[in-house]
């Protein structure tokens, strides 16, 4: 019999434990190996019995790859058991270590300027695998992740249950024991999904990825998210926004010519009164050479200038406005070309978080 210890809570565990002849107390032996110290192979946890280390499985995936940039951004490649590689990625500063989780293998959304979606779906990931993310940027970092954010490659609300049951590990005291408040999932949007986290007893912050302000546009640039209306969204996240006073962020790519007009950030401005929100502005990163040449649509990277102007028609007309910096694009951390130089399709990156101008 094995025992999954990643996909279980403390309690679960127990039950695991005594259901194969173990006393409940090595539940507590073991999540303080796996989760304080940080030591994920079974066989070196000295206090359990060799017949019991030889039963738990810890990590099920390996580092592939590893990129460092200059910036201190460690960027992993992983394997999975079943031959699934998926990216994650470490963003540091003196204060923060964020971790940046994929949810799923490839990603079923296929919005036009994403590489994500290139192969579509492969599969959703379990809780264990995005744990398994932390704990390896931890080995890798040497260093204790203190801010998650569900926004590497896939749609976290297409993966419901999973994606809630790794927030419920990383926010449990028993076991990552990060603050909720630190936590944040992105969405493209998925408005049932929104009103159904939003009774979970979880304030956790909810960005969601509009990067249009009209719902033409939208339908241009994420066709498929955009079968749910802006007002649809809106609405759920109004929901959201209200049952625990939690937060919620725009994110919107901007798209050099495309929706960086006047009249969207007119309209973009209305949204985040609407919402009471902060905007946060990303500098669309084109795909790397010969990655996305089948995507749908073209993109130009708008300049830091056309950025600044364009944080600053929105904050003219009253929005909170943060311009996102790049990190980690040298050193081949960039863009999803740790699997795209790995021979498969190419990954976005997701290593716009961080920092703010
Ligand atoms: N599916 C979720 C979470 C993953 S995407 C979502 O869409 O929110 C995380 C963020 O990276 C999204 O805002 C996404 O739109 C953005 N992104 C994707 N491709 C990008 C690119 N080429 N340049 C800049 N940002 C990109």
């Amino acid at each position: 019999m094995t025992i999954s210890v990643l996909d279980l809570s403390v309690d679960e565990l127990k039950q695991a434990l005594t259901d194969a002849g173990q006393p409940a107390y090595r539940a507590a032996q073991i999540a303080d190996w796996v989760y304080r110290k940080g030591a994920s192979d079974p066989a070196r946890m000295t206090n359990l019995p060799p017949a019991l280390a030889g039963e738990l499985v810890v990590m099920t995936s390996r580092v592939a790859q590893r990129a460092d940039s200059s910036d201190g951004t460690i960027k992993l490649l992983l394997e999975l058991r079943d031959g699934e590689r998926i990216e994650t990625v470490l963003i540091p500063t003196p204060d923060r270590a964020t971790a940046c989780l994929s949810t799923q293998a490839g990603c079923s959304m296929a919005c036009s300027f994403c590489a994500s979606g290139l192969g579509g779906l492969r599969r959703g990931l379990t809780a264990g695998e995005m744990i398994e993310q932390i704990l390896h940027l931890q080995q890798a970092a040497q260093r204790k992740v203190t801010h998650v954010v569900f926004m590497g490659t896939g749609e976290p609300l297409a993966n419901y249950e999973p994606t809630v049951a790794a927030v419920r590990a990383i926010v449990d005291p028993a076991r990552l024991n990060i603050s909720a408040r630190r936590v944040t999932v992105s969405t493209v949007g998925l408005p049932r999904q929104i009103r159904r986290l939003a009774g979970e007893d979880l304030p956790i912050t909810l960005a969601i990825s509009l990067h249009a302000p009209n719902d033409a546009l939208r339908r241009q640039i994420m066709p498929k998210a955009a079968t749910a209306s802006i007002d649809q969204i809106l609405a759920a996240a109004e929901e959201f926004f209200h049952s625990r006073n939690r937060e919620i962020t725009i994110e919107y790519v901007v798209l050099a010519g495309v929706n960086d007009t006047n009249v969207c950030a007119e309209a973009l401005a209305r949204i985040a009164h609407r919402l009471r929100c902060n905007v946060n502005l990303i500098q669309y990163n084109p795909l790397p050479e010969g990655v996305g040449e089948r995507l749908p649509a073209r993109y130009r990277r708008p300049s830091a200038e056309s950025m600044r102007g364009f944080a600053q028609r929105l904050r003219a007309r009253g929005a909170n406005v943060q311009v996102r910096r790049s990190r980690g694009l040298d050193a081949a951390a960039a863009c999803g070309q740790l699997r795209a130089q790995a021979g498969e399709d190419g990954r976005k990156g997701a290593e716009e978080q961080g920092e703010t101008e």
